[in-house]
């Protein structure tokens, strides 16, 4: 299982929705993987807010900046890569 594969099931995971075999391989992968142990955590502890405030799926957004900053720190030192539609670093101030 890449980080990829566990972000694309990690909601699921969440929402105990998933089967035995894919929660077991997801439970491996955190073992190992810190990025993604961090990532598990944050949008667990972001989805008992959201939960509170009966509002229970996450924003896309959130999701898709998860993905990228966990996807550019597993992969980052391959060579740098930077996705031009989101430039990392950069504030969102709105
Ligand atoms: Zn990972």
């Amino acid at each position: 299982m890449t980080c990829s594969d566990f972000l694309k099931e990690l909601t699921d995971y969440l929402d105990d929705s998933m089967d035995a075999q894919t929660r077991a391989e997801l439970e491996d992968h955190l073992q190992w993987c810190h990025n993604c142990y961090v990532v598990c955590n944050t949008t667990k502890m972001t989805i008992e807010i959201y939960r509170d405030s009966h509002l229970y799926e996450l924003p896309d957004d959130l999701r898709t900046r998860l993905r990228t900053a966990i996807v550019s720190k597993c992969e980052g030192h391959k060579e740098q890569v930077s996705d031009p539609r989101e430039p990392s670093g950069s504030p969102t101030a709105k």
